[in-house]
C-alpha cells in the first residue's frame, strides 16, 4: 500500500460479523481473562485495542514495526529521556520546542549532560558528535526559525559515536518527512498537531523499528501511566486519515502568504525552507517532500497590535490544525526559554510564527495584508 492508502486502511480492525467500515472504540479498561484465547489484553494502562489500532497505522506510515502512543507529545518525549542515566551525554538542536527545552532542564537537574548546538551547521554538528554520545535529539525543521538539519548525515555520525538518534518530526509530519528511512532510530510526534489535525485532542507518539527499545519505552509508559484514552486515540486516528489532503492545502497556503510577506515593506527576515534564500533550501528539498506550512517572520511594527487585528488567524500557540494560527514565540510558545538563550538562538522579540490551516489562501492573504496595513504604526515604518 502507498502512503495515502495506508492513512485510510491501516489499523482498521473491525469486529467480525458487525459490518463496520470504521473500527469500534474499545472503552473497557479491564479485560475478561477467560473470554480471550490467547489472553492478550489485561489492563488498559498496559494494552488497549483502540490504542493498538492507531499505533499500527503510525508504524505503517513510516514503514517500521512499532509505534507507542502517549497522552501528549511531552509524555512521549519524557519516555525517551527517562532512558538516560546521570552522566549520560545528549547532543540536541539549539532551537527546540519550548517544552522540550523544559524537559532538558529537568534532565540537567538530574545530572544528564545536555549540550545544545546548531545542528543545521554541518561543522558544529560534526564537532559535537566527535566524542562519545548517548542520545542525539534532532528537531527539523526547528521551531520557530525553520532551520533544517541533515538527518542522514547526523544519524551516520551519531551512530559512529554510539548514540541513539531521535528526530522530533512534529513540524513536518510523516507526510513530508521520513526520519527513520534516513537513518534515525526514533521518530517522535506530538500527534496533537498535524497528525490529529483539528486542535481538539492531545497526543504523542514514538515510532521505531527496534524491538528492545520499543519494549523499554512501552514498559516505562505502563509504569508511569502516560497513556491516551480510547476516545482520544479514536480522534487522533480519525484525523490522521485526511493528513495528506490537509498538509497539501496547508503547504499551498503557506506558499501563498510567504510570497506576500517577502514583498512587504513591513516585514524583515522571512524563515521558510521553501524560499531559495533559506540557508538549507537544497537540503530541505532533498529531505522533505515539501517545505511544510510553518513560517516565521520578523514584523517591523508592534507585534501585539498585529495579533489583535487578525480576523482569521487565531492568536494562539500550537500548530498543524485546520484553522490558521498566529503567535509570538518570545512571549508565547518560547516563554519557558530564558531570554539570553532565545537571543543566542536568534529568536527576536518581533518574530511572529504562523501555522497554516486549510482555509482559502486568498482569505488568508487578505487577512494578513489588511492587519499589517491597518496598524497605525505601520505607516511610519513604511514612510521611513
Ligand atoms: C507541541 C510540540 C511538542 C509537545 O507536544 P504536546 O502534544 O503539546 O505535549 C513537542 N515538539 C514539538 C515540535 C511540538 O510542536
Amino acid at each position: 500500500m502507498r502512503f495515502d492508502t495506508k492513512l485510510v486502511h491501516e489499523g482498521q480492525r473491525t469486529r467480525p460479523g458487525a459490518g463496520d467500515v470504521v473500527p469500534p472504540i474499545h472503552v473497557s479498561v479491564t479485560f475478561d481473562q477467560f473470554a480471550q484465547d490467547p489472553a492478550r489484553y489485561y489492563y488498559a494502562r498496559g494494552e488497549s485495542p483502540t490504542r493498538e489500532d492507531l499505533e499500527a497505522c503510525l508504524a505503517a506510515l513510516e514503514d517500521v514495526r512499532f509505534a507507542a502512543v502517549f497522552s501528549s507529545g511531552q509524555a512521549a518525549a519524557s519516555a525517551v529521556l527517562s532512558l538516560l542515566e546521570p552522566g549520560s551525554r545528549v547532543i540536541a538542536s539549539d532551537d527546540v520546542y519550548g517544552g522540550t527545552y523544559a524537559l532538558f532542564e529537568l534532565c540537567r537537574r538530574r545530572g544528564v549532560d545536555v549540550r545544545q548546538v546548531d545542528l543545521s551547521d554541518v561543522d558544529a554538528a560534526a564537532a559535537a558528535l566527535s566524542g562519545e554520545v548517548d542520545l542525539v535529539w534532532v528537531e527539523t525543521p526547528t521551531n520557530p526559525l525553520m532551520k533544517i538539519a541533515d538527518i542522514a548525515a547526523i544519524s551516520a555520525a551519531a551512530h559512529r559515536a554510539g548514540a541513539v538518534v531521535v528526530v522530533d518530526n512534529t513540524f513536518a509530519s510523516p507526510a513530508l518527512q521520513q526520519p527513520l528511512a534516513a537513518g534515525a532510530d526514533v521518530s517522535l510526534h506530538s500527534t496533537t498537531k498535524f497528525i490529529a489535525g483539528h486542535s481538539d485532542v492531545l497526543g504523542g507518539a514514538l515510532v521505531l523499528d527496534d524491538p528492545a527499545l520499543h519494549r523499554r519505552l512501552v514498559d516505562h509508559r505502563t509504569v508511569v501511566g502516560g497513556v491516551p484514552g480510547a476516545l482520544d486515540c479514536y480522534l487522533v486516528h480519525r484525523g490522521l486519515k485526511t493528513l495528506s489532503l490537509r498538509v497539501a492545502r496547508q503547504v499551498a497556503n503557506a506558499r501563498a502568504v510567504v510570497e506576500v510577506l517577502t514583498a512587504s515593506p513591513f516585514v524583515g527576515a522571512v524563515h521558510y525552507p521553501g524560499l531559495p534564500g533559506h540557508p538549507q533550501f537544497e537540503l530541505a528539498a532533498r529531505q522533505m517532500s515539501a517545505p511544510g506550512s510553518m513560517v516565521g517572520f520578523e514584523y517591523l511594527g508592534d507585534v501585539r497590535e498585529l495579533l489583535r487585528r487578525m480576523e482569521l488567524f487565531a492568536p494562539a500557540v500550537s500548530l498543524g490544525g485546520v484553522r490558521s494560527l498566529i503567535e509570538v514565540p518570545a512571549s508565547m510558545s518560547h516563554r519557558p526559554v530564558p531570554a539570553e538563550v532565545r537571543a543566542r538562538a536568534g529568536i527576536a522579540d518581533n518574530l511572529v510564527r504562523l501555522s497554516f490551516g486549510i482555509e482559502d489562501p486568498v482569505d488568508l492573504v487578505e487577512d494578513l495584508s489588511a492587519a499589517m496595513a491597518a496598524a497605525p504604526h505601520v505607516e511610519r515604518i513604511g514612510a521611513r
